[in-house]
């Protein structure tokens, strides 16, 4: 716990997974109390996770979100209709009640959704050559996963991709998504798997170490 010059407490999880509760200068041992209590489920669902698997329970006007290798602020604007544009190192969440911090991490968490869909889909797009014709375009589905980045099911014809691959930047997204696009060909990792993987991308390797370091934040 550290006391700071700030308005309101926050807690976090770090980038080992210990609980970091920030506290303004004068808030009593009553007010703290409270505070834990409030944050006691989110808490028993976050200690120990990772930072980078994880999304937040509140949002607030301000706060910083981490999305496609970057930090950048979020700016909380009211609207009708849930959605999220993006300027110059921020994104702007648009939602109808703007001032509810659970509402804005749900509403941020579905258009986080659409704009990993969106991109995962476009960066897809690049990789079509590599899918055999009689696949078209595998449909792309967007899952929580936390243990692996993606798979692919030639027999559904879809590509599963973990929403937090949206948080990497798009040179390790585009690693992940031609990984699964080159399963359309060969289903297991023998060596063809990877000719035809280094073949189309010969950094894959080093991409693939920089997403895990990122995956470590
Ligand atoms: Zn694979």
């Amino acid at each position: 716990m550290t006391r700071k010059n700030v308005k309101r407490m926050t807690l976090r999880i770090d980038r080992q997974g210990n609980p970091c509760l920030s506290v303004p200068l004068r808030a009593t041992r009553a007010d703290i109390w409270k505070f834990m209590m409030s944050c006691s489920d989110w808490l028993a669902r976050n200690v120990g996770k990772r930072e980078f698997f994880t999304l937040p329970d509140r949002l607030h006007d301000g706060d910083e979100v981490f999305l496609l290798g970057e930090p950048r602020k979020l700016m909380i604007r009211s609207a009708a209709r849930t959605s999220m544009t993006f300027v110059s190192g921020a994104a702007v969440l648009y939602l109808r009640d703007a001032g509810d911090p659970e509402k804005a991490a749900s509403a941020y968490e579905k258009a986080l959704k659409e704009l990993a869909l969106s991109v995962f889909q476009e960066r897809l797009s690049r990789y079509a050559d590599v899918i055999p014709e009689r696949f078209g375009t595998p449909r792309i589905k967007i899952r929580k996963m936390t243990s692996r980045w993606g798979s692919a099911n030639q027999t559904t014809n879809e590509i599963h991709l973990s929403l937090f691959l949206i948080k990497a930047p798009l040179d390790c997204i585009d690693s992940v998504v031609l990984h699964e696009a080159v399963h359309f060909t060969h289903m297991d990792h023998g060596t063809e798997f990877y000719e035809m993987l280094l073949d189309r991308m010969p950094d894959y390797k080093q991409r693939s170490t920089k997403l895990k370091e990122y995956a470590r934040k």
